[in-house]
């Protein structure tokens, strides 16, 4: 057996992928003098035996264990409990959206009659805020903890092993869905328990200990610990935090549009020609530049995507994206935000460790206010928003709602437009044609991050309500579905090794 580093032509790609004798250890897409897959792969000598590789967890029998409350079935809370049947707690999972089969039909409910279900959307539901998403896998922040463990158990749970090799590996939301339904039934066979349509509204606190929750409708459940994974859109637990006075922190996060282009043009800017093979995936990018004082940057883009509605109370209007396994839609989109301070948020400056919540909920309301509807998404054409007109018509766009024509240059704060003007035209150095009045633009992307952090001591627990364990993004320490599955895991790890110390 052979590892080899070498270059290949997608042709060259797909007929190694096709040979039993290969097994492909890692690819990267590598666009500079032509689209080539850089590609590190095992050879099999002919005798050798090409074993498969084992994906499954030591998964220890909980039904009698000591119980650990987790609030949110996200990636932080779903990789947490997995991690919990490995060393022998059971996770007791409360979770005030639906599994993801009956969250399914609301969404598509909402789509439908336009009604918003506060409990069960695209954020709200088993699987998290990434259920309903690209499933992009690849994270910046490798440095808090193994990313390989969350892939080799998402594999486990059925995605498909390629993830394993893939520099940017993404599932598509198809088949998140199985995966997540998966997860549940590994949790539930080995001990653990679910609990959906439970908002916790309250801790338990017994000898200054958090040691349990209560939900809106009056149920309770308690525990050795409480960890907490409510995403960054948990609105109402950053309120009861400040309502009880308990520590809380402002967080910088980012503030900005959906981009929408025809894939066919980022295919044709990205590979260099009007006619790429038909072998390459549909093309991505990611984009940065400096402006004003601000960063301006591209976020969670989805080839061949769709732009979903992500609000998740009336009032609001947030969009996102995601894409399908295949990314087949005749649209890439991405989200560009603008990095947005405690300094940029001075009017809000009296709601404390909220002021950029606060920040944030005003634009979603202007936004929101403009159509009065919980669907319709204000729009405008890219070259328009970038000249400061009105757009007098708009672009054929797939988002799942209706668009409405909108001057966001004069409605966005005034610091975002700018930045974004200035961010748009410095793309388009980079990116030639990437500035074209094919492309539109839709507010607001604004659930980029958690704009609260939930501060936590280097045990895991919170720095003032001990036996609580703030983890995953609404926390305020994980961003994007991998690196909040890693945050949820090594906050298990810290609950399992604190419960073990007292037990000494
Ligand atoms: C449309 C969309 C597309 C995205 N695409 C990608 C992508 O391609 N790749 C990527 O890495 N990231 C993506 N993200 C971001 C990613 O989904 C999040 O970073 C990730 O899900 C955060 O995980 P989490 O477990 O910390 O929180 P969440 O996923 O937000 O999960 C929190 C859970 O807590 C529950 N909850 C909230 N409040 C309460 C309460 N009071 N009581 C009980 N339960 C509660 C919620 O219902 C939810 O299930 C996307 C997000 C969206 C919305």
């Amino acid at each position: 057996m052979r590892e080899i580093d070498t270059t290949m032509t997608p042709e060259q790609y797909a007929a190694a992928e096709q040979d039993s004798r290969i097994r492909i250890l890692r690819r990267s897409l590598d666009l500079r003098g032509g689209a080539k897959y850089h590609v590190k792969m095992l050879c099999f000598e002919p005798g050798e035996t090409v074993t498969p590789i084992d994906y499954s967890s030591p998964y220890r029998d909980c039904h009698d264990t000591t119980p650990v409350v987790i609030v949110g079935a996200g990636p932080a809370g779903l990789f947490a409990a997995l991690k919990a049947l490995e060393l022998g707690l059971k996770p007791v999972i409360v979770e005030r959206g639906k599994t993801v089969e009956d969250r399914k039909k609301d969404i598509a409910l909402l789509g439908r009659e336009r009604k918003l279900d506060e409990d069960s959307n695209w954020c709200f539901g088993e699987g998290g805020a990434g259920t309903y998403s690209d499933g992009k896998l690849y994270t910046r922040s490798t440095k808090r903890g193994d990313t390989s463990e969350v892939i080799k158990k998402l594999i486990e749970h059925g995605a498909d092993p390629k993830i394993a090799i893939d520099a940017h590996a993404h599932i598509g939301t198809d088949r998140l869905s199985p995966v997540i339904a998966n997860i549940r039934n590994t949790i539930i066979s080995h001990g653990g328990e679910f609990h959906f349509g439970c908002r916790v509204s309250d801790f338990i606190i017994h000898n200054d200990k958090v040691c349990g929750v209560v939900c809106l409708a009056g149920s309770r459940f308690e525990g050795s610990a409480v960890l907490l994974a409510t995403g960054h859109s948990a609105r109402d637990i950053y309120e009861l935090f400040a309502s009880k006075g308990w520590p809380l922190e402002a967080k910088p996060f980012a503030l900005g549009v959906r981009v929408e282009h025809p894939q066919s043009l980022i295919d044709s800017i990205q590979y260099h020609s009007r006619k790429p093979s038909p072998l390459l995936p549909p093309a991505s990018y990611s984009l940065t530049a400096q402006t004003s004082g601000h960063g301006v940057f591209s976020f969670c883009m989805c080839p061949g995507g769709v732009i979903v509605p992500a609000a998740t109370a009336h009032g609001q209007q947030v969009v996102n994206g995601m894409s399908n396994s295949k990314r087949n839609s005749p649209f890439a989109n991405s989200g560009i935000a603008v990095t947005v301070g405690l300094d940029d948020a001075r009017q809000f400056s009296d709601a404390g460790p909220l002021a950029l919540l606060r920040f944030q909920q005003s634009v979603e309301s202007a936004m929101f206010s403009l159509g009065n509807d919980d669907l319709a998404a204000p729009a405008q054409r890219l070259t328009d928003f970038c000249d400061g007109r009105l757009s007098s018509s708009l672009n054929r766009s797939n988002y799942l709602g209706p668009t409405l024509s909108a001057p966001l240059h004069d409605l966005l704060p005034p610091f975002v437009v700018q930045c974004l003007q200035e961010g748009f035209r410095l793309f388009d150095r980079k990116m030639r044609g990437f500035l074209t009045d094919q492309a539109s633009i839709l507010a607001v992307e604004s659930r980029t991050s958690s704009p609260v952090r939930v501060p936590r001591s280097d045990d895991g627990q919170h720095i003032l309500l001990r036996g609580l364990y703030p983890c995953g993004e609404g926390a305020g320490y994980a961003g994007g579905i991998v690196s909040s599955a890693v945050d949820g895991i090594n906050a298990m790890s810290k609950i399992y090794n604190n419960i073990k110390l007292r037990s000494l």
